[in-house]
């Protein structure tokens, strides 16, 4: 069985006691479940200030078998030099990242990030060596006109460097409706968009975010195609990450 991907995004939430005490409690209740490790891989995405932290807190163990990754938020277009406020792909390298999320939707929407922007950003972060999670879907509007399958695709093909394969790129299918608003996609919504994706990008581990919590996470994950989740707001209480985890 392919290991599924639980993703938390942590966005730009919790002091650095917070991210801690997080991440303590999700590597004790993986380190508790010897189970978890063989079904899921596990990527925990806090703010850049708390990287270096939380990586240190993630158990030598975990860090060698990778079974529990490190993920930014965001990376630079650029290599380097003067784009104040900004960081590269190589620095978070250095700091022992080892994934990116790009493309969110609240970058798209809130930072006018286009898709060549994130080809850009996803280039930068093959080239240090880190796993690109680029993250697509479709807004309410395009779903009710019917265009979500060509929007997703548009957005695919233009946001995935050359040389994007299963082992340094993951899709996230994020409906934009679906976030933080406690709607779920439909099952059938979302076997119906990943078989789609699968068919576009072939063997690339494809998550589903939008909403999912412990409680509906194990129809997802016995969905065709979806092999993980991006997870927001319930990433950030250790419990529902967990359950999240073992719903697979
Ligand atoms: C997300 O922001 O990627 C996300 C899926 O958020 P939520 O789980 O809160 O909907």
């Amino acid at each position: 069985m392919v290991k599924k991907l639980i993703a938390g995004n942590w966005k730009m939430n919790g002091d650095l006691g917070t991210a801690l005490t997080l991440t303590r409690e999700i590597v004790a209740g993986i380190d508790a479940d010897p189970r978890l490790a063989g079904t899921c891989d596990f990527l925990l995405c806090p703010p850049f200030v708390h990287l270096a932290r939380v990586r240190a807190n993630l158990g030598q163990k975990n860090i060698e078998s990778g079974s529990v990754m490190l993920g930014a938020q965001d990376c630079s277009e650029k290599d380097n030099g003067a784009v104040t406020g900004d960081i590269s792909a190589v620095m978070l390298a250095d700091c022992g990242v080892q994934a990116v999320i790009l493309g969110h939707s609240e970058r798209r929407q809130g930072h006018q990030e286009t898709s060549e922007l994130v080809k850009a950003k996803a280039t930068q972060a093959h080239k240090a060596g880190l796993i690109a999670v680029i993250c697509v879907g479709e807004t309410e509007t395009e779903r009710e006109q019917g265009t979500h399958f060509k929007i997703v695709e548009t957005q695919i093909k233009a946001s995935l460097p050359d040389g994007a394969n299963a082992e340094n790129t993951v899709i996230a299918y994020e409906p934009v409706w679906a976030i933080g608003t406690g709607k779920t996609a439909t099952p059938e919504d979302v076997r119906s968009m990943h078989k789609f994706i699968r068919e576009t990008i072939g063997n690339m581990r494809i998550l589903y975010g939008g909403s999912v919590k412990a409680d509906n996470a194990a129809d997802l994950f016995s969905t065709e195609n979806v092999d993980g989740a991006l997870i927001g707001g319930a990433s950030l209480k250790s419990d529902q990450y967990l359950g999240i985890a073992k719903s697979v």
